[in-house]
């Protein structure tokens, strides 16, 4: 659609050299035509335009003493992509490869993904290049209190709310919170979410990206008159979003047999042992390998990757663009038939061309990972009402909206002639509860 082409021309030349915000622009906007060819008044406004430039982008210095006494200065961004639907919501990520670029991809992403969960809640996202690996607990901590230094003057529970990411867990949002309630003297539960349970955090919330995802599968899978019993899983990264989603995979009776991390990956055809993985990555913040040197079948490996091994469902929960057209093809050759996105953007364009073509069941980030970004608003509604619930009232409440998403990206699909194309799907009902948003709100 030429319209849509003139957005994206345009996309590329205002903002060069960010070839991950190009991507997850062209992803969204390319399964668009149908819903603006069938609703003219998105046609109108520029409504595009606004849609693809952020409303705020904030860039920081981050200066910190080291152990050594030494002065450091990294980088911090946020960008508050969109506030039609709500305040802007969306993680922090410390990770030496994090730019603008990376942060902007995020915030374009987050803008549906939050849509889709239905909660009223904007796009925004935001980090470092700080790597907390091999930093010790006193360095973490006065970076994270000179980042939010400069990033509390920009938040607000009715204004923009973070939360964690890769790199940014429990240990980190708690410092977060400490200099945010120092510097503003008022104890602002719904500033931040992923909060220690006992100070504001929610139940579920650690547990829900990876539950949500697992959910998802089922989810799909029950369209086909299938379930999970006895399926096996192929899981990359070893982090928050594989750890948990490894541990509901088992707790439905599947077997999940890898994991990874940056230095290489584990294959373990019993099953891995969720408790290990917990007490070497979440306490011991050891590598994969270690994992391995104490989990007797397990193998490490530095070579290959995950996908090369056969399984029935693939879940991608490390990071970006680490699923490409070849694992795709291995993938497919060995039967797998289900693969939902726990990281942002993980399958390359290509790669997920091959699954669409190939048909098997393919759900995007945006919707497969929507739980934690879900459970952050339940954490906030529980912050507002001064309540916690019971594990079991927030794991029922997670479930009802993957659900829904679920039912809500097959209508869409099914609504725009393309049944069982989750990524339209994921797309056009985000995009269409945004779109309207902004339009009521006129131009701003
Ligand atoms: P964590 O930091 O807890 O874990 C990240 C995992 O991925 C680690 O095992 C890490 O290995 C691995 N990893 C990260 N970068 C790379 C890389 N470049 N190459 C190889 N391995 C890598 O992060 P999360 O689990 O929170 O996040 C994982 C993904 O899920 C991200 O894409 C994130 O945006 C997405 N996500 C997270 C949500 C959440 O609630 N946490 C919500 C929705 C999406 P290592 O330790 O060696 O770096």
């Amino acid at each position: 659609m030429k319209r849509i082409e003139e957005v994206y021309e345009e996309v590329l030349n205002r903002n060069p050299a960010e070839p991950e915000f190009h991507q997850a622009v062209h992803e969204v906007l390319e399964t668009l035509a149908p819903a603006i060819e069938k609703h003219s008044r998105y046609q109108d406004y520029a409504l595009l335009e606004r849609l693809v430039e952020p409303e705020r982008q904030i860039i920081f210095r981050v200066p910190w003493i080291d152990d050594e006494g030494k002065v450091q200065v990294n980088r911090g961004y946020r960008v508050e992509f969109n506030s039609a639907l709500g305040p802007y919501k969306g993680g922090l990520r410390f990770h030496h490869s994090v730019n603008r670029n990376i942060i902007k991809f995020l915030g374009f992403e987050q803008i549906f993904k939050n849509a889709l969960t239905g909660q009223g809640i904007g796009g925004g996202k935001g980090g470092s290049d700080f790597d907390p690996h091999g930093k010790s607990d006193n360095e973490v901590m006065r970076f994270c209190q000179s980042f939010m230094t400069e990033l509390y003057r920009h938040i607000g529970a009715q204004t923009d709310v973070p939360a964690g990411d890769i790199g940014v867990g429990a240990r980190e949002i708690g410092y977060l919170f400490g200099q945010y309630k120092r510097l503003t003297n008022r104890f602002e539960a719904g500033v931040l979410t992923g909060k220690a349970l006992g100070w504001g955090g929610s139940l579920v919330r650690t547990e829900a990206t990876g539950y949500g995802v697992v959910l998802f599968a089922q989810s799909m899978l029950q369209t086909k008159g299938e379930g999970l019993a006895g399926q096996r899983v192929v899981v990359s990264g070893s982090g928050n979003v594989a750890t948990y989603a490894v541990q509901k995979v088992e707790q439905l009776g599947a077997i999940p047999v890898t994991i990874s991390d940056s230095s290489g990956w584990v294959h373990d055809p019993e099953g891995i042992d969720v408790e290990l993985l917990r007490q070497v990555k979440e306490v011991e913040r050891g590598r994969v390998s270690d994992y391995a040197s104490r989990k007797k079948g397990a193998e490490f490996y530095k070579e290959g990757y995950v996908w090369d091994v056969a399984c029935d469902i693939a879940l991608p929960c490390a990071t970006q663009n680490e699923l490409n057209e070849k694992d795709a093809r291995t993938l497919l050759k060995n039967g797998c038939k289900v693969v939902a996105e726990g990281a942002n953007m993980p399958c390359t364009p290509e790669a997920i061309e091959l699954f669409q073509e190939s048909r098997i069941l393919f759900a995007p980030g945006k919707a497969a990972n929507a739980g934690g970004v879900a459970t952050s608003a339940l954490e906030m509604q529980q912050n507002a009402s001064r309540a916690q619930w019971s594990f079991d009232r927030a794991e029922h409440e997670l479930t009802k909206i993957m659900e829904k998403i679920h039912d809500d990206c097959l209508a869409t699909a099914e609504e725009y002639g393309q049944p069982g194309d989750y990524v339209l799907g994921a797309n056009i009902t985000g995009f269409e509860r945004v779109a309207d948003a902004m339009l009521q709100h006129g131009v701003i």
